[in-house]
């Protein structure tokens, strides 16, 4: 038998479901990757994250070589064209199954019934993203949970009864294959700062593990210190997988933490809101359509100014914290996530710019950018979503920095202007840029931040006021 590995977001060897399914069941295992470049284009991802894609992917394919399956690209410009020509090549290879770990989007489930209906022979789909598949934490009705806390709570009862699972990587044979040389056509931006492949990803968990973990809970907030793991990256495109990081937690403090308080749990919990944006994706496909989870909110009055949508984009606000951090992300492909948060309050509720916008621009600029995680994010931060914050609670950009950011270390990191301000000016500067730098080219505030707290809280109230009529 002839089997069919079709990597997609799953660049791994290890832990991967599909992989090895297909070579406990097979006699030759060959792997595919289909790169649609337009349809990337459409969905809108960073070029910086497409660089990362195609370094990793030669990484996958270095490892499959050494397991004695070749992988080969095939490029065709969108998902609508997947169909035929999979259904081409797997007639033309002799390919007696296909195996491959379910992808979430909506647009990549489309496609992949649509594989599914023009190939001859059986397509096999495995969980390969999630701790717990999709669909197997409900409520006790059956339905999926609309906020964190319950899900939360059943992810870990389902944990502690069934335990997680961890697929061991496929031996390797005597003497490998050649190695492909492969490379994703089309615009690309350098992600060298991030090591490429599973082995990398595999040494920084457990460095992270090593040196962080224990203490992720108190300093995981704040942006100067690097006190988080920085894997999402390889999260996202799934050159690590949820299980690994469950075995690793584990190696490192001898169990699993179950509950608040315990060391490490506090990046459980992390994982489990990971999970808990992507089961909901799985269950209202209306969130990869640009849709607000609360349908109610769609008829918010949100603004088109892009003026101020572009000093957001800029890092020009005028507001230190928030300038940094879009700075930050400009220029490294990658932000704090007490930052995106921030941010995200910023533009949604001091700006009343639409969520979407900012959705799309982070996509378009991350090197992590994955469509469950940033619609939740940015859902949560409008208002707009499940287990969204109450509307009143509109963060103060001044008021985070002097919490997060006290010294104001990561502010003049990232914005060369403040570099000589004190940290007891630097989080709003401008009485003092005008007492001692007249003239100097930090830009005023684009608003009042008081004011515009009130204008996002009359937005949401006229909401109010509009369903009670
Ligand atoms: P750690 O703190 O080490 O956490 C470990 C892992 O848990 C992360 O790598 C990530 O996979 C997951 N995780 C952590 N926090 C969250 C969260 N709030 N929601 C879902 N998963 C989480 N994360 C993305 O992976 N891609 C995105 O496109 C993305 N967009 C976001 C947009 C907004 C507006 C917000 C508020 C958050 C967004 N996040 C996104 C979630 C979070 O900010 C990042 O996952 C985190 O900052 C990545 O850093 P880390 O790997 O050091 O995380």
């Amino acid at each position: 038998m002839r089997h069919l590995v079709w990597f997609r977001t799953d660049l791994r060897v290890a832990d991967n479901p599909a992989l090895q399914a297909a070579m406990a069941e097979g006699d030759e295992v060959v792997a595919l990757y289909v790169d649609c470049p337009q349809q990337w284009r459409e969905h809108g991802n960073a070029p910086i994250q497409r660089d990362f894609v195609s370094r990793n992917l030669q990484q996958l394919a270095r490892r499959l070589a050494r397991c004695g399956v070749p992988l080969t690209l095939l490029e065709c410009p969108r998902f609508d064209q997947v169909p035929a020509l999979l259904a081409d090549w797997t007639a033309r290879q002799g390919i007696d199954a296909l195996y491959a770990n379910r992808d979430i989007g909506v647009n990549e489930r489309r496609r992949d019934k649509a594989v599914q209906q023009a190939l001859a022979i059986p397509c096999r789909v495995y969980n390969g993203d999630c701790v717990h598949p999709h669909g197997s934490v409900t409520t006790r009705g059956g339905d999926m949970f609309k906020v964190f806390t319950p899900f939360a709570k059943a992810w870990l009862a389902r944990l502690r009864a069934q335990g997680y699972r961890l697929l061991p990587a496929p031996a390797e044979v005597a003497v490998p294959l050649a190695e492909p040389e492969l490379s994703l056509s089309g615009e690309r931006r350098d992600s060298g700062a991030w090591p490429a492949g599973e082995e990398a990803a595999a040494e920084l968990l457990a460095r992270f593990c090593a040196t962080r973990l224990r203490g992720y809970g108190e300093q995981r907030d704040f942006p100067a210190l690097e006190a988080t793991s920085s894997l999402s990256p390889y999260l996202a495109l799934g050159v690590l997988s949820p299980n690994q990081c469950l075995a690793a937690i584990e190696a490192e403090l001898g169990q699993l933490p179950m509950s608040r308080g315990e060391a490490g749990f506090a990046w459980l919990n992390e994982l489990i809101w990971r999970e808990f944006y992507r089961h909901l994706l799985v269950v209202f496909p209306t969130l990869s359509m640009h849709r607000a989870f609360k349908p109610e909110t769609e008829a918010l009055q949100w603004s088109q100014d892009r003026t101020l949508f572009d000093a957001w984009c800029r890092g020009q606000t005028g507001y230190p914290i928030v300038d940094a951090a879009m700075r930050c992300l400009e220029q490294t492909g990658w932000m704090h996530n007490r930052l995106r948060m921030v941010v995200a309050s910023f533009l949604t509720k001091d700006l009343h710019i639409d969520w979407r916008w900012g959705e799309s621009w982070f996509l378009s600029r991350l090197i992590d950018g994955e469509l469950a995680a940033n619609n939740g994010g940015w859902q949560w931060a409008a208002g707009t979503g499940a287990d969204a914050a109450p509307y009143f609670r509109v963060f103060n950009p001044a008021t985070q920095s002097e919490r997060f950011d006290a010294q104001g270390d990561f502010i003049r990191r990232w914005v060369p202007e403040l570099a000589g301000v004190p940290a007891t000016a630097i989080h709003a500067p401008h009485d003092w840029l005008a007492r001692h730098r007249p003239g100097q080219g930090y830009p005023p505030p684009v608003v009042d931040h008081a004011r515009a707290r009130l204008h996002a809280i009359a937005m949401f109230d006229a909401l109010k006021a509009q369903e009670a009529l």
